[in-house]
């Protein structure tokens, strides 16, 4: 028997209710796509991390299964990148042996925690991603924001450099107080689930497009295998 992969939030607070997409879609300013599971929550029990099945509707493969969308959180995150933190943890991780060991631990979390995350939200397993984490795991750190939502989603002490992210954010943005007030737009319709703007909104979205792109190359490794 293996142990299920640690998650901080327990099965039924990870149930994403209409309110949750809702307010995920505000915090992103565009619709929220493909949403399974709410990962993580603010005290005051606003989505922090949006979970991503590992295949989205359309079919494309997506490796990131924790989205980090608090606006606070992750332009805070934004900030301490472009300070260099990531420099730093690419440094760290080439001279200390141990951050290195548990760093690829956490990149075997992710996966095994994303293969259960298919299963029950019924994608299944996803072959082209195999292998395939996010961030930059496991022996490189490539975005802040994937570490900060995964230490968030899994709980302390599974992703050592989402932990210490955690910690380098804390003077802007910290998980046990609420910095929810004022940092979305609460007014109005929520960005709209309209098809054809969600079409239009999607091709300008550089995130996503990364993610496709890296999804892409995940599938033609997973090829060449
Ligand atoms: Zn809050």
């Amino acid at each position: 028997m293996t142990t299920p992969a640690a998650e901080a939030l327990n099965s039924e607070q990870r149930i994403p209710t209409e309110k949750d997409v809702d307010t995920v879609s505000r915090q992103l300013g565009r619709p929220a796509r493909d949403i399974v599971e709410i990962g993580a929550r603010c005290v005051c029990g606003n989505p922090l991390v949006a979970t991503t099945a590992p295949r989205l509707s359309s079919g494309i493969p997506f490796p990131t299964t924790y989205y980090l969308t608090h606006p606070v959180a992750t332009s805070a995150c934004s900030r301490v990148e472009a300070e260099g933190l990531m420099v730093t943890m690419n440094e760290q991780l080439a001279e200390d042996p141990e951050l290195a060991k548990a760093y690829a631990a956490a990149h075997e979390h992710y996966l095994a925690v994303r293969d259960a995350i298919g299963k029950r939200s019924g994608v299944g397993e996803v072959p082209e991603i195999a292998g395939v984490s996010a961030g930059g795991m496991p022996d490189r750190v490539k975005c802040i924001h994937v570490l900060v939502g995964h230490s968030l989603a899994a709980g302390p002490g599974t992703n050592p450099l989402g932990d210490q992210a955690l910690e380098a954010i804390s003077e802007w943005w910290r998980p046990d107080v609420c910095s929810c007030a004022g940092a979305w737009d609460t007014e109005g319709p929520a960005p709209s689930k309209d098809k054809s703007r969600h079409v239009r909104t999607q091709a300008g979205d550089p995130e996503q497009k990364r993610i496709e792109r890296a999804a892409k190359r995940a599938a033609e490794k997973a090829e060449g295998n």
